[in-house]
């Protein structure tokens, strides 16, 4: 069966575990060619090429975005999906936490681009997707440098699509919710009480659910393919209504 990406080559920075796993899955499953930039390259899906990267090295983002060239022969799509979560208000965290943050985060992004910008402009289908968070685009309690961080992807997504769309890349975001992944798993671990933060996590979410990997691939997938050519600059929100709707509370 053909699928949208077929011929097609796409990187995934932090595709091994998640909802970079799940967005890898995806792709495989439409027909492109994946490569995993991870720093735990060791854990990427199979049929895979697995490549060892940190996004806060500019060296290792280089090497492994010239691998993928290299051994792929083109890339066509980047997910720019690797991140790290922080918690506390703007005073929780010294200057080197700020800075270590936005780092992976933000600057990840901006080197995986970067890097990759030369074989997307040979590219007759090439696009950007960013992983973003509602924590963009709402106000949530304890996440000031997160949200920073996150606030800056979405901004930096629309200034690089009106940057490259005459060159005929396409650059977008999705904006989880607070999705069901390792990531939560873990926060949710060092909680006082991990089932009242759980149960906490999903009433905050209006369709009263942890949102999933898959559902989150899905829109990266739809922003990623061909048949997306005019959609550009935006974000996609996968968050079970938590940033627009306001309903009353439950019965
Ligand atoms: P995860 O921890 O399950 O996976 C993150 C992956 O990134 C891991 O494989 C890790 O090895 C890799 N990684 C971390 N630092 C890296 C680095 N410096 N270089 C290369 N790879 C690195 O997390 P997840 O929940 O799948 O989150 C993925 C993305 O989704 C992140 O950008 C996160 O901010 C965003 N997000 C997550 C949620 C959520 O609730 N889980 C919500 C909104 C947004």
């Amino acid at each position: 069966m053909a699928g949208d990406f077929d011929g097609l080559v796409a990187a995934v920075t932090g595709g091994s575990s998640g909802i970079g796993a799940a967005v890898v899955h995806a792709l495989l499953e439409q027909g492109a060619r994946v490569a995993v930039l991870d720093l735990d390259p060791e854990s990427a899906p199979a049929d895979t090429l697995a490549i060892r990267t940190d996004v806060a090295d500019d060296a290792s983002v280089r090497a492994a975005v010239h691998q993928v060239v290299a051994e792929l022969g083109r890339l066509d799509v980047l997910v720019n999906n690797a991140g790290i979560g922080a918690q506390g208000t703007v005073a929780d965290n010294d200057d080197a936490e700020w800075l270590r943050v936005l780092d992976i985060n933000l600057l990840g992004m901006v080197r995986v681009s970067r890097a990759a910008l030369p074989a997307l402009r040979q590219s007759p289908a090439a696009v950007i997707v960013n992983t973003g968070s509602i924590a963009a685009t709402a106000g949530l309690p304890q996440r000031a440098l997160y949200t920073a961080s996150k606030g800056a992807v979405l901004a930096l997504t629309r200034a690089m699509a009106a940057d490259h769309l005459s060159e005929g890349i396409r650059v977008n975001c999705v904006n989880p919710g607070t999705a069901d992944t390792p990531w939560i798993s873990r926060l949710l671990a060092l909680a006082d009480d991990p089932t009242a933060e759980r149960a906490a996590l999903e009433a905050r979410q209006p369709h009263g659910r942890l949102v999933s990997a898959d559902e989150v691939a899905g829109a990266v997938v739809y922003l990623a393919s061909p048949r997306s050519g005019s959609t550009t600059g935006t974000a996609i929100s996968v968050d079970g209504g938590m940033q627009d709707l306001r309903l009353r509370p439950r019965q």
